[in-house]
């Protein structure tokens, strides 16, 4: 098997340099290194804002047309080529080929989203608020803005910031995950084949090293980050003490709440695609089944007829669910399966001897279930992000508010239940950003906003939606009189209205 050399795209063309360091790209389903990923050392952060920088000065200045000329020839590219992005995905994340298509389409909606700019841009005019004086608001581009993105969702994620960026007329530094940085490569070179001009968008790739230079450089203005909840609380901190506004959004751990009355077949479908598609590594699975009383038994035993079909493999050969990302992460969820057992939780379902459709020395872990777990274990408290499901029992739908309301995480959450008075009071009274009803992972559209409460997100502003194209523009308020012979003489006092 060859090793790829996987490294920067600036000013549309791939870096030539020598990297001083690099990193390891595995494909999760046979174990083998299929990249060395070149790691950018801060001087070459610096060489890649200088272009996006200057190139963020033309592109602020073109015409909105022109912008939406690109966002939509991108947008045809994107849907014509997204089946290659996906298989891109699959080599180096896992994921199945059609979970894989799936990310890719939702983030093609953001791209749509960002197509009707010149609309999302339109500000507001008053006639006349003094007489011959008019106000109107504009908002306007930032300059080079960063995304930081996880290994998780290596298309869908950097799709949620990148189109509303430029769409709004800044250029971008993107630093992709070093676990899977291939994807963002490939829809780089489709946004310079729509016509995007050199420089608008770049992708450095690298680690900590990267991301302390982006938060410190004086010429990013903006900072997107998506990944684990201490990174997200440190880039959040660092960016904004070094003048930046930054929307750092963090780690989860979201529960399903299933009442006596909900539809048990349906729940159950539910826990499963949402508890194991990705292998769980989805910031909006479910970890956390709460089962109101007296429904567990029946619940579970519905998940476990239907987890008794899922196959678990190679993810181009037609399996239910791929390998975790790396054998390091697939490690560490073994490591929580085993405290689970060791803490008196009840094992329902094993997913650690397999069978596995797939290499030998792939990152495998089955659908992995645990019943009787209790608020106190490590496998209820932490985000695992892998295949494991707890179910937690409690006696009343208060005690299962309590549990959700009292996690730090306030990402997403799903109440099951055919009583439509108990859905309305759960939305009123969760404290989480994203909450489904009878659906377990409730992603909002393009046109909405993507975003938890709590430790999920640091900073005011979700991701897409208008809440994005406030993110990435400023807004400036102009007064305008236009002389006219009745105009007023001399008059030191403070300006009002007549
Ligand atoms: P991560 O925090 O390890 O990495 C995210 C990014 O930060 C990567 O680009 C990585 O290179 C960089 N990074 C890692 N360590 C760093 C450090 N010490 N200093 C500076 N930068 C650093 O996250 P991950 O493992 O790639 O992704 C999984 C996590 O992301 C999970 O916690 C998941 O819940 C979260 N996530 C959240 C959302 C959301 O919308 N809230 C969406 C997707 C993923």
């Amino acid at each position: 098997m060859s090793t790829e050399r996987i490294t920067h795209l600036i000013g549309g063309t791939p870096w030539t340099g020598v990297s001083e360091r690099t990193s390891k790209v595995y494909n999760p389903a046979t174990g083998e290194v299929t990249g060395a990923l070149d790691l950018a050392s801060a001087a070459t952060v610096d060489e890649a804002v200088k272009v996006a920088h200057e190139a963020s000065k033309a592109w602020g200045r073109t015409s909105l047309t022109k912008r939406a000329q690109v966002l939509f020839a991108f947008r045809e590219l994107l849907n014509e080529r997204k089946g290659d992005i996906a298989a891109l995905i699959t080599a180096e994340h896992g994921k199945v080929l059609s979970d894989a298509l799936g990310e890719v389409t939702r983030g093609l909606e953001v791209v749509e989203f960002a197509c009707g700019i010149p609309h999302l841009l339109k500000g507001g005019f008053s006639e006349n608020v003094s007489t011959n004086v008019d106000v109107y608001s504009i908002r306007q581009s930032l300059g080079a803005v960063a995304v930081i993105s996880p290994f998780n969702f290596p298309a869908m994620v950097p799709l949620w910031f990148v189109p509303i960026a430029v769409a709004c007329g800044n250029s971008v530094v993107i630093k992709p995950s070093e676990k899977d940085p291939s994807a963002v490569n490939a829809v780089a070179a489709l946004w310079k084949e729509a016509g995007l001009p050199d420089g608008v968008m770049n992708v450095v790739h690298g680690d900590k090293e990267a991301v302390d230079r982006l938060l410190e450089h004086p010429d990013i203005k903006a900072v997107s980050f998506v990944g684990s909840t201490p990174i997200a609380r440190y880039v959040y901190e660092t960016g904004t003490a070094n003048g930046k506004r930054v929307q750092a959004l963090g780690g989860a751990k979201n529960h399903m709440v299933v009442l006596p009355d909900a539809d048990l077949d349906l729940a159950a479908d539910a826990a499963v695609n949402a508890g194991f598609g990705s292998a769980g590594e989805r910031c909006m699975a479910i970890s956390a089944l709460i089962a109101v009383e007296p429904v567990a038994d029946d619940l579970i035993a519905k998940i476990k007829e239907r987890m008794a079909t899922l196959k678990t493999g190679d993810g181009t050969r037609g399996c239910d669910m791929g390998p975790l990302v790396t054998g390091e992460h697939r490690d560490k969820v073994v490591g929580y399966v085993e405290a689970g057992v060791e803490a008196g939780a009840e094992l329902a379902v094993d997913g650690r001897n397999g069978p596995f459709a797939g290499g030998e020395d792939g990152f495998w872990l089955a659908p992995t279930l645990f019943d009787k777990v209790t608020p106190q274990m490590s496998i209820y408290t932490d985000e695992i992000f892998g295949p494991v499901l707890s179910v937690v029992r409690v006696p009343s739908y208060d005690a299962a508010l309590d549990l959700v309301n009292s996690n730090p995480y306030g990402n997403g959450t799903a109440i099951f239940t055919n009583d439509g008075g108990a859905a309305r009071r759960y939305q009123t009274e969760v404290e989480v950003g994203m909450v489904g009803v009878n659906v377990p992972i409730p992603v909002p559209m393009a046109y909405y906003s993507f975003g938890g409460w709590k430790n999920s997100l640091f900073g005011d502003t979700h991701a897409h939606g208008t809440e994005g194209v406030h993110f990435f523009t400023r807004g400036k308020v102009i007064t305008s009189r236009w002389l006219d012979p009745s105009h007023g003489g001399l008059n030191l006092g403070f300006p009002t209205h007549d």
